[in-house]
């Protein structure tokens, strides 16, 4: 069947998954095939559940022509049909990519253009290539602006995401040190994210970029943007910038009192205000969208327990967003303070070597006593004052929870693997 056919298959339905437990009455399924598991064997299961549609890639589950679509690959399908719905609507799509902060980016904006615009963004974190096909499903003739969030651990993965979206704007967040192993190294990560930008020059569309991070701006100069920072001239003028821990930026006479904690927020928040300023939102709508932004989701909440003030951001972590997260901690005025810090993943042959950079940011780090937990932290264990370490997170929270600290300030981070959030239980 040729996609035009299957989008009007598309069109009669009322949502799309590829999730046999979130079937809903008159939907689209897509069987898709992973490591472990393959949907087509759920087919049936999904009509009786109420599909309108069901897409599979294999004969054998071929047991109902009105209903089942048989293609010879379904995420392929999924993925045209997305760029073809995408077409379609033609409305603009802004797409985001980074190592680390798009998440977090991706919401700011989309708070901020939804003070005039009907927007649709990806949902939470579904930023590969099913979710972001997935997105761009969700969109609809009302929809006025569609953000995207793209991942990618590995070359030609935002080439991919890019040639399904065709994205009209794209930022990359930063150039960090994530997924280092698939990447192969920093100058790896660079040029992966950076394949955001060659779609963008080759289709004469536009970059929104950090002009104080020198590598947006070497790897933009060929593309029409619109830019902010604190330094340069600028279309957005970034006039101070402080966290404590909260972070407060100062624009236009205009003052932000955000809710995100950390010095690393700041890019993330003056991103928003550039694409808000470039949309047309007024300063107000722009200070009331962000001041009014909670994060939810682990990541960066300053959560009060028992007299202490906790920085949960216990939902990823890399080396550079936790070398933010430190030096942020670190020059947090105030009482003493514990750092509680998990394995990082996925960094390959450069692993601990990494590990070992960030045991470094903390010695002699008298106010912090500091304690990290994990295999790759733990093989690198050395003897300092203040600094303790355990192999895993059961030894460590079996001697932790005992100590009952009161009135001190907690900075809780590690990979999503590690799930430290655990560690609130006992505090
Ligand atoms: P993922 O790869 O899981 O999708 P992401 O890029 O969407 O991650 P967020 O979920 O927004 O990132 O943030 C994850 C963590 O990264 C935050 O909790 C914070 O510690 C750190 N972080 C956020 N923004 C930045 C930034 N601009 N620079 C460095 N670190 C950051
Ligand atoms: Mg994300």
């Amino acid at each position: 069947m040729k996609i035009e056919e299957i989008y009007q298959c598309y069109l009669q339905c009322t949502s799309v998954n590829t999730d046999t437990r979130k079937i809903e009455n008159n939907s689209l399924f897509i069987a898709l095939k992973g490591e472990n598991f393959d949907a087509n064997t759920f087919a049936e299961e999904a009509i009786n559940k109420g599909a309108l549609f069901v897409i599979i890639d294999d004969k054998k589950y071929y047991t109902d022509k009105n209903k089942m679509i048989l293609v010879s690959n379904s995420l392929q399908t999924l993925q045209e049909l997305a760029k073809y719905h995408r077409q379609q609507l033609g409305l603009p799509i802004i797409a985001l990519t980074g190592s680390n902060g798009k998440t977090t980016t991706k919401e700011l904006i989309n708070v901020v253009l939804s003070k005039k615009y009907n927007t649709k963004a990806t949902v939470g974190n579904l930023n590969n290539h099913i979710g972001v096909p997935l997105t761009l499903l969700s969109f609809n003739e009302d929809t006025d602006i569609g953000i995207v969030e793209m991942g990618a651990n590995h070359q030609k993965e935002i080439e991919l995401l890019c040639s399904i979206t065709e994205p009209d704007f794209g930022y990359i967040t930063n150039f960090g040190k994530a997924h280092l192993e698939g990447f192969g190294g920093i100058e790896g990560v660079i040029k992966a994210k950076s394949e955001l930008y060659h779609y963008l020059e080759e289709n004469k569309k536009m970059a929104f970029i950090n002009l104080d991070d020198e590598i947006q701006n070497e790897k933009t100069t060929q593309i029409t943007r619109y830019s902010f920072s604190h330094k340069a001239k600028s279309d957005v003028k970034i006039d101070s910038v402080t966290a404590n821990p909260m972070v407060i930026i100062n624009y236009n006479k205009v003052e932000i009192q955000s809710h995100l904690i950390g010095l690393y927020n700041t890019n993330n928040i003056n991103a928003a205000i550039a694409i808000g300023k470039y949309f047309n939102i007024s300063d107000n709508d722009i200070k009331e969208a962000i001041e009014n932004y909670i994060p939810t989701n682990n990541r960066s909440q300053l959560i009060e327990k028992n007299s202490n003030h906790i920085i949960l951001d216990a939902y990823n972590a890399n080396p550079s967003s936790m070398s933010a997260a430190i030096s942020n901690f670190i020059q947090l005025e105030g009482k003493e303070k514990i750092a509680i810090l998990g394995d990082m993943f996925e960094l390959g042959k450069e692993s601990l070597t990494e590990h070992k950079r960030i045991i470094e940011l903390l010695i002699n780090k008298h106010k912090i006593e500091t304690y990290f937990v994990g295999k790759d932290f733990y093989s690198n264990k050395l003897d300092h004052k203040n600094i303790h370490f355990f192999e895993t997170y059961e030894s460590f929270s079996e001697s932790f929870k005992t100590k009952r600290p009161s009135k001190k300030t907690i900075l809780i981070k590690g990979s999503r693997g590690m799930s430290l959030e655990r560690t609130l239980e006992i505090l």
